[in-house]
């Protein structure tokens, strides 16, 4: 019989995950009967052939420090069975093939302070960018946004209470590399880019810039006899868009980078297609190291879907069914015309073109 074919390894992309996979998991891959949620924060999965395995969900902060994933490495070892994963929301996931090791494992996990829950109708942990660690264009950070909004919103990640589950996420440009969530906290620059016009001509493809504006507010210019670039401030929507292949074209402010609230979006197509979120709330302060006022938000919009919602209707379903003035309403959020603009007037407000105009 041929041999199956080991993938070639490749030096960009992610490794093939069988490898590290539970031995249960892999024997069973693909052929699982059903699967239940005995309590929150723990999936139970039934194989065809008999085999059942348990699964503990535990949330950590994201950015982790080597000492933290040793210990969750150590956990793994001695009370789980050497095997973890990390889902795409930055749980952490311990799989066990006895019952009578979950409740020993929860309890190591709670006791070195790693919340177990986020399955189900729950706040799961916020997914979320680099932020000032890793990336080089952010206005804010987004970790730590993240740790001090779970931080308050504790209890709903360990509870399975809310109408649906409730995805988060936080981007700290406005490229929102986040992606759609029901909430998510997005940078908004309020300000046109202020230009270095000494570093452009050494560091800018200035063609490229142009090139990239949405709205094509961007001219090469002869500043001081030097190549450069001008912004013409009335067309400018501070998108922010040039400031990552032109970092002279400085966006980022201490304060007129705010963050902006968006809520309604989501990927799955269960029980309704897949939506694109609104902004409902702008101008908040970007205030770092606790983000109270963007908390006080999140937590205020949660608070009335999670009283108001029928049970299964997500964030947008719930929208959907009151309308977005009864939305503002009950939030007690301020509403302006700049709010939950559906982009219908994109095709003619944006640069749709590949060309360059000047
Ligand atoms: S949201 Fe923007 S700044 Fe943040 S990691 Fe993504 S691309 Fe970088
Ligand atoms: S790319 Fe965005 S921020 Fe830069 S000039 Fe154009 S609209 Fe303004």
């Amino acid at each position: 019989m041929a041999q199956p074919q080991m993938r070639r390894a490749i030096e960009s992309g992610v490794p093939d995950n069988q490898q590290f996979m539970h031995p249960l998991l892999k024997k069973n891959y693909g052929n699982w009967k059903y699967h239940d949620r005995p309590r929150p924060g723990v999936l139970h999965h039934v194989a065809h052939d008999g085999d059942e395995v348990w699964t503990v969900r535990a949330g950590t902060q994201r950015q982790m420090d080597v000492h933290t994933i040793r210990l969750l490495c150590d956990i793994a070892d001695q009370y789980a069975e050497g095997h973890v994963r990390f889902t795409i929301r930055s749980n952490i996931e311990f799989m066990v093939s006895s019952f009578a090791k979950v409740g020993p494992l929860i309890a190591e996990l709670e006791q070195k302070g790693f919340p177990v829950g986020g399955t189900g109708n729950s706040v799961s942990m916020i997914a979320h960018t680099q932020g000032w660690l890793h990336c080089d264009i952010p206005g804010t950070d987004a970790s730590g946004v993240v740790k001090a909004l779970m931080d308050e919103l504790y209890d709903e990640f360990r509870r399975e209470q809310m109408p649906n589950r409730v995805h988060l996420s936080t981007s700290c440009c406005e490229i929102n590399c986040g992606g759609q969530a029901d909430i998510a906290i997005i940078i908004q620059h309020t300000k046109p880019p202020k230009i270095n016009h000494d570093l452009v001509a050494n560091v800018c493809e200035r063609p490229a810039v142009v090139a990239r504006c949405p709205v094509a507010a961007i001219r090469p210019a002869l500043i001081n006899g030097k190549p450069s670039l001008e912004v013409d401030e009335k067309k400018c929507i501070c998108c922010g868009a040039c400031y990552p292949p032109c970092p002279p074209m400085q966006i980022n402010d201490p304060e007129h980078s705010k963050l902006a609230i968006w809520v309604g979006g989501k990927n799955s197509n269960a029980r309704a297609k897949p939506t694109f979120m609104k902004m409902v709330a702008a101008g908040l302060p970007n205030n770092p190291p606790r983000w109270p006022e963007v908390a006080e938000v999140v937590k205020r919009i949660l608070h009335v879907y999670k009283a108001d919602a029928r049970p299964w209707e997500r964030l947008s379903d719930w929208v959907e069914r009151i309308g977005w003035p009864r939305f503002f309403e009950r939030t007690d959020l301020p509403f302006t015309k700049y709010l939950i603009d559906d982009w219908r007037g994109a095709r003619v407000n944006l640069n749709a073109s590949t060309h360059i105009r000047f």
